[in-house]
């Protein structure tokens, strides 16, 4: 599949069966030495501002090339990784490799702007976390403003009391929150305000069929207002169609993530989309 789409399909990924156990297994088996033989890559997706047009972040996306499968999923791997604790040193190669990228950028010129890592659950409550993030950070030389953690809702509210307290410190960096896949959790709205928290990130299940459920229409809106209310981003994920740009606008929500705008990028092919960028200004939209 990933030959017949070309390029841009860094999204692409796994055979189609299910893996048996003992495939798990070998995934486990190989999970243990993919770092060490350089098997992960990071692609990087833009976050564009639909009233500028201007690319307003990359959010990097992890990928394993694995010699035989091809490119697996994260969605496969990363729960092996957090039931085996193999999620740690893979978490801070990613953080470390996002950080250098997004630190090049800026060096060689380019527009800065934040680099966006997911975290998982277990990463987000490793004791040390805000001391790796810092240290991650002075290594590079990157500011803190010019890293965003996403978190996703689910995580965020699992111990809420924890939360607050990890945010807070992580905001006293420097550093920028988004709640991922928003919408898909439970929230309790009361605890959102008490978290320090500059994005919600539109879950794609409500975008997917935006233009045709009016419910997803009511939902987005509120989860926009709601956002706006509370003086957060609002980016919307999962953005194909002009049809649900459109909407998107037209609900005022004023950035997406998405295959309408963009893949998952190579290093290269973002560097090149941001030096494009740096050269217009804005990209058309
Ligand atoms: P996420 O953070 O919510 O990332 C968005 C996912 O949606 C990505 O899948 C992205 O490739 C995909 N996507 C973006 N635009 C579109 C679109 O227009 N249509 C559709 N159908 N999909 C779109 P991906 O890269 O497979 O990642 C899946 C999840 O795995 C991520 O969800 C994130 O939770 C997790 N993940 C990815 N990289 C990392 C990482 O480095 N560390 C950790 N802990 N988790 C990661
Ligand atoms: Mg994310
Ligand atoms: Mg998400
Ligand atoms: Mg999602």
């Amino acid at each position: 599949r990933a030959k017949e789409k070309g390029r841009n399909t860094y999204e692409v990924y796994t055979p189609s069966f299910d893996l048996l156990s003992s495939e798990l297994l070998d995934l486990e088996n190989r999970l243990h030495r993919a770092l060490e033989l350089g098997e992960f890559m990071l692609t990087y997706q833009p976050k564009v501002n639909i009233k500028t047009g201007e690319i307003k972040g990359m959010e990097a996306l992890l990928r394993w090339n694995h010699p035989e499968l091809g490119l697996v999923s994260p969605a496969k791997f990363i729960p092996i990784a957090e039931e085996t604790g193999l999620i740690m040193p893979i978490g801070e190669w990613v953080l470390k490799t996002a950080c250098r990228q997004n630190q090049a950028w800026i060096e060689s010129g380019l527009s800065p702007m934040p680099v966006a890592v997911n975290l998982s659950v277990r990463q987000f409550q490793q004791p040390n976390l805000v001391k790796k993030i810092a240290q991650v950070l002075e290594e590079t030389g990157l500011e803190a403003r010019y890293l965003t953690l996403e978190i996703t809702e689910t995580a965020a509210m699992l111990d809420v009391d924890f939360t607050r307290k990890l945010l807070r410190e992580l905001e006293k960096m420097g550093v920028n929150i988004a709640l991922d896949d928003f919408g898909t959790g439970y929230s309790s709205l009361s605890y959102l305000k008490q978290f320090p928290l500059h994005t919600l990130k539109i879950d794609r299940s409500f975008v997917k069929d935006l233009t045709v459920e009016p419910a997803d229409i009511a939902i987005a809106r509120a989860v926009i207002a709601l956002g706006h209310g509370l003086h957060l981003n609002v980016v919307a994920e999962g953005v194909e169609t002009v049809e649900q740009l459109d909407c998107l606008r037209m609900l005022d929500c004023e950035e997406i993530q998405g295959y309408f705008f963009s893949h998952p990028l190579s290093p290269q092919e973002a560097t090149q989309l941001l030096q494009r960028m740096c050269l217009q200004q804005q990209v058309p939209i």
